[in-house]
């Protein structure tokens, strides 16, 4: 039976780190402070918001919410955007995705300012990650980079296989493991739903991430025994009448006999990207000194 790598207990170790370090901040008369852009009524984005706030309150992270209808203007919300930049007492800006399809993500991520871009989603950021100069990491990848580090598992020489390709999750996971140093120096394969012979290609990874967004996607016969398996993907499945829950892209049952180390769902990957978002607006803070 795999070793369970519990995110839950690390992102609360993180976040002890994240609000020792917000206390010698607020020596110097800084408090963080994160801004949340919340388009819409989704249920699951609803979800994440409050968590995202939840977790700035224990860290002593002042937190706003701006929440907007699902029919607001593009130019409203670049608007508002402009404003946050502008704001001394805003460290970060996070617009939680997805938008509406009238509204360009694109266009509305490259309007933040890089400094306040504590999801590492803008242009610049994200080349600075490829080209392996400090930046914000996204906060899923480097959440998963922590975990791998303070479980002391070792990165360096082994191949990493990220199933999905997303700018969110799969592609800067990938440029993370590819980089110099701790926590990286891999041999990286991507795959995806083009992919050929998929199995063949997981079945050689050491180090396997999941970020699909398709419940229990990886079975045990795509895993090779002994591998470390990260499984990023957050579904909600229907288990009964008006119940259900959440399930990860891995067949956890059946993966779990097979791995050295595996993550749950929930309880994995999901409490470490709200602690690197902590630790993201924190370093934005540094910034203001
Ligand atoms: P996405 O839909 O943007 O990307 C999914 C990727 O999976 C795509 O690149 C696609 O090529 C690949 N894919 C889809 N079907 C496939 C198939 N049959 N075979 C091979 N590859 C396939 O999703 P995302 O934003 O990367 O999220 C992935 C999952 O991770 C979702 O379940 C999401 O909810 C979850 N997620 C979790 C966290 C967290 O904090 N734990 C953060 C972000 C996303």
């Amino acid at each position: 039976m795999a070793n369970l790598i519990d995110g839950k207990a690390i992102a609360e170790q993180i976040t002890n780190e994240v609000r020792a370090e917000v206390g010698e901040l607020s020596k110097k008369g800084i408090i963080p402070g994160l801004a949340v852009v919340l388009v819409g009524e989704n249920p699951a984005s609803k979800v994440y918001v409050r968590n995202k706030q939840k977790a700035c309150e224990k860290a002593g992270i002042t937190s706003i919410k701006i929440s907007y209808e699902a029919t607001v203007s593009e130019k409203e919300l670049l608007e508002k955007i402009c404003e946050l930049n502008n704001k001394k007492e805003v460290d970060g800006i996070l617009v939680q995705l997805p938008l509406p399809k009238h509204i360009d993500e694109n266009k509305i991520i490259s309007a933040i300012s890089p400094l306040k871009d504590v999801d590492g989603f803008h242009p610049e950021n994200v080349g600075k990650l490829v080209l392996g100069q400090k930046t914000f990491l996204p906060c899923t990848p480097a959440g998963i980079q922590q975990l791998l580090i303070r479980k002391e598992i070792a990165t360096a020489g082994k191949h990493v296989v990220v199933i999905g390709r997303s700018n969110i999750v799969g592609k800067p996971a990938a440029f993370l493991f590819l980089q110099k140093g701790i926590g990286g120096d891999a041999t990286v394969t991507i795959v995806h739903s083009r992919t050929k012979n998929l199995a063949e290609i997981t079945k050689q990874a050491d180090i396997l991430i999941a970020a699909i967004g398709v419940p229990n996607f990886v079975k045990a016969e795509m895993v090779k025994e002994e591998a470390v398996v990260i499984d990023v993907g957050i579904n909600r499945v229907e288990i009964g009448e008006n119940e259900s829950k959440l399930v990860g892209d891995v067949d956890f049952e059946n993966v779990s006999k097979k791995a050295s180390f595996i993550t749950p769902v929930p309880g994995g990957v999901g409490p470490m990207t709200i602690a690197m978002l902590l630790k993201n607006t924190t370093e934005a803070a540094k910034l203001r000194v």
